[in-house]
C-alpha cells in the first residue's frame, strides 16, 4: 500500500507526479453558478464529457449533409462499418479478442438477447442464479424471461445473499448454493462489480464453480468497463454486457456493449434473435439471399447502427486507448486507496465503509454508510459542491475516477465532509 500522508501538501504532490494528469483537461467538467468546478464523484453514474466529443459527432453530421446516403461508404468513417471502429478499443478495455465484443443496442436489451441464447431452459434445468442485490434493471429483465419461459420467478430464480448483517458476498455461499441446486441452475448472471457495494467480484472463480456445475455463465459489467481490468477472454464466461455511458463517458443512454466467448463464435445452433445486422457483411445488400450467420460477436447484432451516439463512444474509447488501462487501474487503486485512508483518519463512527478493503476486489467506487440512514449528510455534500450519489436505504456512493479526478479533490471531499459532520 503507498505510504498515504495527511495534509493537503500530499494531495497536489501527487497530482505534479501523476502522469495522467493532462487528462482532466480533455473534459468538461461541471461547475457551480459562481463557475468554480464541482467535485465530481458520480462517473460510475453518468461519465463526464470529452471536449473532443463534439467535434466527433460533427464530422458525421458535416459528412450526412454533404453526402447524403453516400456517407454509408464514402464518409471520413465510413458507415457501414462504423461499429468497427469500436471494436478494438473496446476489447482492450474489457480484456477480450475483438472477435467477442461488438458495441449495439442498450444494456438492458443485450441482456435480454444475451439470454435468448445463454437461457435456453430445459425439464431438468430451468433456474437462474442471479445478485440478490442485482441492479433492478438485471433482475426485472431476468424474472421477465422467466415468465417468457413459463415460469413463475418465486419458484426458479435463486438469489447469492449475503449472511445476516454484513454487505458483501462470500463465494462460500455460491458454491453451497450449486451443490444443492446447481443441476437445475440454467444460468449465472451476476453484476461483475455490484452497483450497490462497489464489490467486483472473481469473475473466473464464479465462471470456473458454474461451469463445473453445467450452468452457462454472464456477466453485467456496467459498473466494470473501463473501472477496473475485466480480462473478460481468460474469465471463461459465456457472455458479458456492459453500457458505455458510465465509466466509459459516450453520453446519456448511449449504445452497450457485448461480449460473447469466443469458442461460441462459430456456432450456428445456438438460438437468437436477428436481423439484417447479424448476415454475412459480404452478401448482405444482395437482400434475397438465405440467412448466413456472422461469425463472433457482431452476429448478435441486428440492425444498422445509430453513427451520431457511436460518435460520441468514439470519441471517448480513442482517450481511453491512449491512456490505457494499465496505467488507469494503477491510479485507480492510488486515488481511491488515498480516499480510503482519509475516510478512516476522520475516526467517524457515523460513516463505515461497506465496499471490500482489498484493492483487487473493488473499483475506484468507495460505498458509505450512513448510521441511521441519515440523508441530510448527503443533501449537505451536495449543497458543499460535491456531486456524489445517495442510494437507498443508507448508502452515499463516491467514485474518484482516474481520467479526470485529482488527489485534491479527494482531500477536499474529505475535509468538506469533516466540517459537515462537526457543524
Ligand atoms: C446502469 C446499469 C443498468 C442500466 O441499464 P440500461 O439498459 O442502460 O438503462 C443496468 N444494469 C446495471 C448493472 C447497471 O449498472
Amino acid at each position: 500500500m503507498p505510504d498515504y500522508k495527511l495534509g493537503l501538501d500530499y494531495a497536489l504532490e501527487q497530482d505534479r507526479n501523476d502522469s495522467l494528469k493532462h487528462y482532466r483537461s480533455l473534459f468538461h467538467i461541471p461547475k457551480d453558478i459562481q463557475g468554480n468546478d464541482l467535485i465530481y464523484m458520480t462517473g460510475n453514474s453518468l461519465g463526464l464529457q470529452p471536449k473532443q466529443t463534439k467535434a466527433y459527432i460533427d464530422q458525421e453530421l458535416t459528412d450526412w449533409a454533404q453526402l447524403g446516403v453516400e456517407g454509408h461508404t464514402e464518409a471520413k468513417n465510413p458507415w457501414l462499418r462504423y461499429h468497427e471502429f469500436l471494436t478494438e478499443n473496446m476489447s482492450k478495455i474489457v480484456g477480450a479478442k475483438p472477435i467477442e465484443v461488438v458495441v449495439m443496442n442498450t444494456l438492458t436489451a443485450n441482456l435480454h438477447f444475451m439470454m435468448v441464447s445463454f437461457y435456453r431452459p430445459t425439464r431438468t434445468r430451468y433456474k437462474i442464479l442471479i445478485e440478490s442485490d442485482a441492479f433492478p434493471s438485471d433482475k426485472y429483465a431476468v424474472e421477465s424471461q422467466l415468465r417468457h419461459h413459463g415460469y413463475d420467478p418465486k419458484d426458479v430464480l435463486i438469489l447469492w445473499q449475503p449472511r445476516d448483517h454484513e454487505e458483501l458476498l462470500r463465494y462460500e455461499d455460491l458454491e453451497d448454493i450449486l451443490k444443492a441446486q446447481g443441476n437445475e441452475i440454467a444460468l449465472i448472471l451476476i453484476g461483475g462489480v455490484n452497483y450497490y457495494t462497489g464489490q467486483y467480484f472473481d469473475l473466473n472463480r464464479i465462471t470456473e464453480l458454474g461451469h463445473a456445475f453445467g450452468c452457462h455463465v454472464g456477466f453485467d459489467c456496467a459498473h466494470g468497463a473501463g473501472n477496473v481490468q475485466l480480462n473478460l477472454h481468460d474469465s471463461g464466461a459465456d457472455f458479458a454486457v456492459w453500457c458505455t455511458y458510465k465509466y466509459l463517458n459516450s453520453g446519456p443512454g448511449n449504445l452497450a456493449g457485448c461480449f460473447v466467448h469466443e469458442r461460441h463464435a462459430y456456432r450456428k445452433d445456438l438460438i437468437r434473435f436477428t436481423g439484417w445486422w447479424s448476415h454475412n457483411k459480404q452478401t448482405r445488400f444482395n437482400m434475397r439471399q438465405e440467412f448466413d450467420q456472422l461469425p463472433g460477436a457482431e452476429g448478435w447484432q441486428m440492425s444498422n447502427p445509430p453513427i451520431l451516439s457511436m460518435a460520441a463512444i468514439k470519441a471517448s474509447l480513442d482517450i481511453f486507448n491512449e491512456a490505457g488501462m494499465d496505467k488507469l487501474t494503477e491510479k485507480s487503486k492510488k486515488l481511491t486507496g488515498y480516499f480510503e485512508f482519509l475516510l478512516k483518519q476522520l475516526g467517524e463512527t457515523t460513516l463505515r465503509i461497506i465496499t471490500p478493503q482489498n484493492p483487487d476486489e473493488r473499483g475506484c467506487q468507495l460505498s458509505i454508510q450512513v448510521r441511521n440512514a441519515d440523508k441530510s449528510l448527503h443533501e449537505k455534500l451536495t449543497h458543499s459542491g460535491v456531486v456524489s450519489d445517495w442510494r437507498e436505504p443508507d448508502v452515499i456512493r463516491c467514485a474518484p475516477v482516474p481520467l479526470y479526478n485529482t488527489f485534491e479533490e479527494v482531500f477536499l471531499l474529505i475535509e468538506k465532509l469533516k466540517h459537515i459532520l462537526h457543524a
